[in-house]
């Protein structure tokens, strides 16, 4: 076979996005699956959600790559730890605690890792799950790009998704132990918890100096405390986080695993300022950008105003809206254009700003 025929790695099978879900299903499922049939396995590796549930735990893992490593809202610390312990609470899990993996360029200033590491201390500290354990590896100069870091963590269910499962049960079937991407239905709420694409512009602004990043700035965020809130009120029935691919990603995962239409608003969806016009002048589509701070919620219609209510009240969940619903009488993701036409939302072939986390 010559180098030409050699089907290699590229960009876009990171990048979240379709490209990327070929990857997964056809060459790293084809290797590792096959824990969906033990019976400990709750979540398994095949359902592609944001945590694993094996015997009760709940486990996830994510490695952070983001360039560059320091940017307005956060740096790759912050981020490793809310990455993680977000992806617990989308599953509706408490996350109890996290391991840090340091990978470091040999040359790396020790005096930026201590600001990464505060920052990482900091972020932990504001979700209250401490990091337990950790690794360090350092590789010669050139093996990486200064630093990557690598969390995983662990959560349990607790007395809020006990009580949230409790309630979707007032309303309809439910025989699920935790929230997952395939449990949306026909009629379920939609709701996002604030603002879309704000990590995303900012990294790429920063990265390639358009100027945007006096404008926006990463939304970083952990979630845990926010969710836990919302579990209280009750009726939820999935959660993602919109990270790389953004919106039109996390919807259209939902639609494919749930086999249900999803239709959202365009006028509904908040946007800021920044994101808008850095958006217009690069000519990317907002949905498909990558989110760290904000969680995409499909809650029973009864309790949607409840939901949205208690997101609301939190710092990071004070410009939530209700975006759309479920349908069953239309395929896919569909919005409804500020102009009033209608549009397919595809699944992006991947996010169109590399490494932004
Ligand atoms: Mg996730």
């Amino acid at each position: 076979m010559t180098i030409a025929q050699k089907k290699l790695i590229t960009m876009a099978h990171g990048a979240g996005g379709s490209q990327m879900g070929r990857l997964i299903k056809d060459t790293i499922l084809a290797n590792l699956g096959g824990s969906a049939s033990l019976p400990e396995v709750e979540i398994a590796l095949e359902e592609l959600d944001d945590s694993a549930a094996v015997g009760g735990v709940v486990f996830s893992t994510d490695s952070y790559v983001v360039k560059p490593l320091f940017f307005p809202g956060g740096d790759i610390g912050s981020l490793a730890v809310a990455g993680t312990v977000n992806d617990i609470s989308m599953v509706g899990a408490d996350a109890a605690a996290i391991s840090c993996a340091l990978m470091l360029e040999e040359g790396f200033p020790i005096e930026e890792l201590e600001r990464i590491l505060k920052s990482m201390s900091e972020t932990s500290k504001l979700a209250g799950v401490p990091v337990v354990t950790g690794d360090t590896k350092v590789v010669e100069r050139g093996a990486l790009d200064g630093m990557f870091i690598n969390t995983s963590g662990i959560g349990f269910g607790g007395e809020s998704l006990q009580k949230n499962i409790d309630v979707v049960k007032e309303y309809r079937e439910f025989e699920e132990n935790w929230i997952k991407d395939s449990n949306v239905r026909d009629g379920d709420t939609i709701i996002v918890s604030g603002t879309m694409g704000d990590h995303g512009v900012t990294i790429l602004s920063t990265r390639e100096g358009y100027g945007f990043e006096s404008e926006v700035q990463s939304d970083i965020y952990p979630l845990n405390k926010m969710i836990s809130s919302a579990l209280e009120e009750g009726g939820i029935v999935a959660m993602k986080d919109p990270t790389r691919g953004g919106l039109a990603n996390t919807l259209n995962e939902w639609s494919e695993k749930s086999k249900v239409g999803i239709l959202i608003r365009e006028e509904h969806i908040p946007l800021t300022e920044g994101v808008v016009s850095a958006c217009e002048m690069l000519g990317i589509d907002p949905l498909a950008i990558g989110n760290e701070g904000k969680v995409t919620i499909a809650v029973v219609r009864e309790k949607a105003e409840d939901v949205l209510e208690s997101l609301c009240k939190t710092d990071p969940g004070k410009k939530a809206a209700i975006i759309g619903e479920a349908r069953s009488d239309i395929r896919g993701v569909v919005m409804e254009t500020v102009m009033g036409g209608k549009r397919i939302v595809d699944m992006p072939a991947g996010d169109p700003v590399p490494r932004i986390c």
